[in-house]
């Protein structure tokens, strides 16, 4: 049977990597520590509290939420942020297809630098909004003269700067954000999903300097709370009204707000796994490299190694012995890598393990 699937989607496949809960799953870059005793108790409680209220739509705005963000991005980044700059959504997959919906759409492009995150231009895809690709250096650094020659030549509606980087893990100096929200008359949005791991200083910090900046972040990633899906945009108050024009109506559940500010409420739990995950992620690297195998210089709590051969074969081999990495070989500029995230000291282990028996 065929239906009448938009002729740009046919033959396409759906987004997503395997989930194999048997597996040591090393796969999705998730934080691999999960809610402690404490906190599994606070969630519980604040869902019990909202229950009863559950035969009314939550709060459409998220006020309450989108306030604990703003205090807990003014404490991490130092700059004040009032409510009016930060919109949230289920992921920030969905805030960026918001920023597509807003601010690309038919006969608008947007701007990548790959390889980054694959998701970028499916998000395009769906909204309708040509992408354009340029390529980052052979060490997947973007410095500003590449970036800015990029806006010039393409004059897209909306550029993405991915930093940390996914999948190389890579770095990018703030000086290549300034430089490209001067260099274009579009909106920036700078996806910084892994910011936490990373010592930069976060694009937050030019926000007032540029109206047309945003910046995403997420609470899947180091905040270890994947499963609430709750991703989040900074920005200027006239960026959020535009996004406002484009959500669904109670788009974030009731329960998700809770679970959210709940989750919030217990920062410093949860950010407090950071430097195990690094200390996991370094001990990664170190075991890697004794194996003879190339690691990319990263600012996550992931990494890119090789190079393979045969990277699905790699692949399947890794998850004979039990772990599961991603293959993101097929990926513009990336034959013969593989991509893993850091786990716990004993997933580590195990990772390590399995790869010594793979590689001869
Ligand atoms: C994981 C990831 C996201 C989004 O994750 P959500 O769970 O939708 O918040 C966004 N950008 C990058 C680069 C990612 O790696």
């Amino acid at each position: 049977m065929s239906l009448p699937v938009r002729d740009d989607l046919q033959g396409k496949q759906p987004y997503g990597a395997p989930q194999l809960p048997e597996a040591i799953q090393l796969n999705v870059n998730e934080n691999p520590y999960p809610p402690s005793p404490a906190l599994v108790a606070a969630l519980a409680q604040a869902v019990a509290l909202a229950a009863p209220t559950l035969h009314r739509y939550p709060d459409r705005e998220a006020v309450a939420l989108r306030e604990a963000l703003a205090a807990y991005l003014t404490v991490r980044t130092g700059l004040p942020l009032e409510v009016e700059q930060v919109w949230a959504a289920n992921g920030s997959n969905e805030v960026l297809q918001q920023v597509l919906q807003a601010f690309g759409g038919p006969g608008r492009t947007a701007l990548g630098f790959e390889p980054s995150y694959s998701m970028h231009p499916l998000l395009a895809s769906g909204t309708g909004t040509g992408w354009v690709a340029e390529r980052r250096a052979e060490d997947f650094t973007l410095d500003v003269e590449r970036a800015v020659a990029a806006v010039e030549r393409h004059r897209p509606d909306v550029v993405f700067l991915t930093r940390p980087n996914n999948p190389t893990g890579t770095g990018m100096d703030l000086e290549v954000v300034d430089a490209v929200c001067r260099a274009t008359d579009g909106m920036v949005l700078v996806d910084e999903a892994y910011a936490e791991f990373s010592p930069a200083p976060s694009a937050i910090w030019l926000l007032p300097d540029h109206p047309r900046l945003m910046v995403s972040r997420t609470m899947s990633k180091a905040f270890a709370m994947a499963g609430t899906r709750l991703g989040y945009l900074a920005a200027s108050a006239e960026v959020v009204d535009a996004l406002r024009l484009v959500r669904l109506p109670y788009h974030l559940s009731a329960l998700t707000q809770v679970a959210a500010r709940t989750a919030l409420a217990h920062t410093g739990e949860l950010l407090g796994t950071v430097e195990a995950v690094v200390r996991q992620r370094d001990r990664m690297i170190a075991g890697i490299r004794q194996l003879g195998l190339t690691v990319v210089p990263t600012q996550a709590n992931f990494l890119l190694f090789g190079p393979f051969e045969n990277p699905p074969a790699t692949w399947q081999a890794l998850l004979d012995e039990g772990v599961l990495v991603r293959d993101v070989s097929g990926g513009p500029g990336l034959t013969g890598w593989l991509r893993v995230n850091a786990g716990t000291e004993s997933e580590t282990s195990a990772f390590l393990a399995a790869l010594a028996t793979v590689v001869p």
